[in-house]
């Protein structure tokens, strides 16, 4: 990804991509200390842009910095690199970070904030099992407490365990990984909500202690708005056995189907189809 043409916006303006780099000091490399967005634009426009903006501003905040650009001003820098990139159809990635200056130590309040986007085309995120229904290994890894770390920020720190769980999986063959939660409860994939379908309801679990994703917000909307019932609840593992259908949903996932979780499978049912189909017409429109 380092090695190509364009621009990236980095700190107030396009810089060469190649040129856009940063020092090994940085303090974010060494302690994690930044925050970042997955962002879509679909036909030019990136779907739900302003609260991917705020939600940018609100993980910073999360996690004890402030981003030196305003809503407006992110609002402005994305679309003067999407523009610069010539691309319609794009995914975005809007990075904050504390950089390298007079601090070393964990300690970084005389570092500079930065901040950097960049825009490139990224594909079915599943690739072909958005059609046939992606396989999910199940995490030796739980989802921390809300006590343990700011669960709710989108920040590299929260990240850690994601990697080491999606290699583990791809190298059992599967697409990605499922989490449960520190109680036991099921909670989210490695970048992405989860919901199932039972009865003709639907049940997603509810995110006390993860991303309460905007893809999971728009189509729980999209679900009540055909006055299908959703709970948001705790959910058992127990009770993956029970359900019928399941389907992912994050901005890179969109809505994927999933076929299988460890040994427990599920239809790509009618339901699964209809929202996934109504979801990249909404993006669309
Ligand atoms: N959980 C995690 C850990 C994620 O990385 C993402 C992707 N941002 C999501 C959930 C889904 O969030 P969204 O729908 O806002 O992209």
């Amino acid at each position: 990804y380092d090695d190509r043409d364009g621009q990236i916006w980095m700190d107030g303006k396009l810089v060469d991509w190649r040129g856009a780099n940063v020092h090994l000091l940085t303090h974010a490399l060494h302690y994690a200390s930044s925050v970042f967005e997955g962002e879509r634009a679909y036909n030019g426009k990136i779907f739900k842009s302003r609260e991917h903006s705020e939600r940018l501003r609100k993980s910073a905040e999360l996690v004890g910095f402030e981003i030196p650009y305003s809503v407006d001003e992110i609002e402005a820098a994305k679309q003067q690199v999407l523009t610069a990139s010539g691309l319609k159809d794009a995914y975005v990635r809007a990075l904050a970070w504390r950089g390298a200056g007079e601090d070393m130590g964990v300690a970084s309040a005389r570092n500079p904030v930065r901040m950097a986007i960049a825009v490139w085309e990224w594909g079915a995120y599943y690739g072909d099992a958005k059609m046939k229904g992606a396989k999910l290994d199940i995490s030796k890894w739980k989802r921390p407490s809300p006590e343990t770390i700011p669960v709710h920020a989108k920040a590299a720190g929260l990240y850690m365990i994601c990697t080491m769980s999606k290699h583990e999986a791809e190298a059992k063959g599967c697409s990605d990984a499922l989490f449960m939660d520190y109680r036991g409860y099921v909670a989210e994939a490695t970048g992405a909500n989860i919901f199932f379908v039972k009865d003709g309801e639907v049940h997603t679990p509810d995110p006390d202690c993860f991303l309460n994703g905007l893809t999971r917000q728009t189509v729980i909307g999209m679900l009540k708005d055909r006055q299908i019932p959703v709970h948001e609840r705790h959910i058992m593992p127990e009770e993956l056995e029970g359900f019928e259908q399941c389907w992912l949903t994050g901005t890179a996932a969109e809505v994927t189907p999933v076929g299988q979780i460890g040994d427990y499978t599920f239809e790509v049912g009618a339901l699964t189809r209809e929202i996934a189909e109504d979801y990249e017409k909404l993006v669309r429109s």
